[in-house]
């Protein structure tokens, strides 16, 4: 299969008085028409900057994308002018966010929001758009969708709010959602059924689904692959299932420890302890290093490749990397 979306030897940088924050430096990965691809890791590690780099969202300056291709259909995204990229969000790549509040505007009702968006993008007349509207209320599960769509988004639920935000992601049919930790801001309850959400959009729609989440619970209950990110690079790549099954780098198995639970006797979480490297002035050698348990003398000075460890399993750690730890170790 074609994918829908090639994201090539990405670095986005951000030119601050303290120095060069290397927030995204060398991502490489493809989305399928129709896959969901996670891609986690703690706040920092670059993944929101990853997808403001593909929705031609990074504030510049003081941001830019230093290098890099963003083929979407085969297009490179890199060089649009905002006036092109407006015209793909929202129809081609859309996206939704973990506080509904910032996208929705609070003093147009939701209806007007909604078809506003439809009849921007599409050649179709209001009452069409109306009822397009009333089609996705419903989809993503809201009740009498005729008479709330009628409403404010301050007169939603949390949870509520967040479906409506879905629904307007899906106004125009994209082919492509990103949604950046759209479950974060929610309760425990409300968080799994709009995951049961994003499964159901997921076989009902033809769309693939960029997830970004620092929680691997997310990952394992919607994503095919997924990607780890560590300081702005990917730190491990595989399919969902071969990551929970045979994880490898050790940020990944730090990050497994510290899903909770959901036991009766909820087992104390483990956080990997320490914090992420100051992108403008990383280490040399593995920028995990200082936080890693099972961190050597090579560690200090090399850094990792990416490298295949098994079928569609990519990891960047020494530990992996026979030749390097007997060279120098
Ligand atoms: Fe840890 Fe070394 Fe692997 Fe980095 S390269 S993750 S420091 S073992
Ligand atoms: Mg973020």
């Amino acid at each position: 299969v074609k994918p829908l979306l090639e994201v090539k030897n990405l670095h986005t940088h951000f030119f601050t008085k303290s120095g060069i924050v290397r927030a995204v430096d060398g991502v490489n990965f493809d989305v399928k028409p129709g896959e969901t691809l996670g891609i986690v890791g703690e706040s920092g590690s670059g993944k929101s900057i990853t997808a403001m780099s593909i929705l031609g969202l990074v504030p510049s300056p003081p941001g830019k994308i230093v290098d890099g291709e963003i083929l979407f259909k085969g297009e490179n995204l890199i060089g649009k002018t905002e006036k092109q990229m407006r015209q793909i969000r929202g129809k081609e790549i859309s996206m939704v966010f973990q506080d509904p509040m910032t996208s929705l505007n609070p003093v147009f009702s939701v209806e007007k929001q909604m078809i506003e968006t439809i009849v921007t993008h599409e050649k179709v007349t209001k009452k069409q758009a109306r009822e397009r509207a009333t089609e996705l209320l419903n989809l993503v599960g809201i009740p009498d969708p005729h008479k709330r769509l009628k409403n404010y988004p301050h007169e939603f639920s949390g949870g509520m709010r967040q479906r409506v935000m879905i629904a307007m992601a899906l106004s125009c049919n994209p082919s492509l959602l990103i949604a950046d930790e759209p479950t974060t801001a929610l309760d425990v309850t409300i968080q799994a059924q709009i995951l049961e959400l994003f499964k159901k959009m997921q076989k009902e729609l033809d769309m693939a689904i960029i997830m970004i989440t620092h929680d691997l619970g997310v990952v394992s209950e919607v994503c095919d692959r997924v990607m780890v990110m560590y300081a702005g690079k990917p730190a491990e790549f595989t399919e969902t299932k071969k990551l929970f099954d045979n994880g490898k780098h050790p940020y990944t198995l730090g990050l497994m420890n510290s899903i909770p639970k959901i036991s009766p006797n909820k087992e104390k979480l483990k956080p990997i302890t320490g914090l992420p490297p100051d992108l403008s002035a990383l280490p040399t050698g593995c920028s995990f290093a200082p936080r890693c348990k099972h961190a050597m003398e090579s560690c200090l000075s090399i850094d990792p490749s990416l490298q295949k460890v098994d079928d569609n399993h990519l990891v960047r750690c020494l530990l992996y990397e026979e030749t390097k730890k007997a060279v120098t170790t």
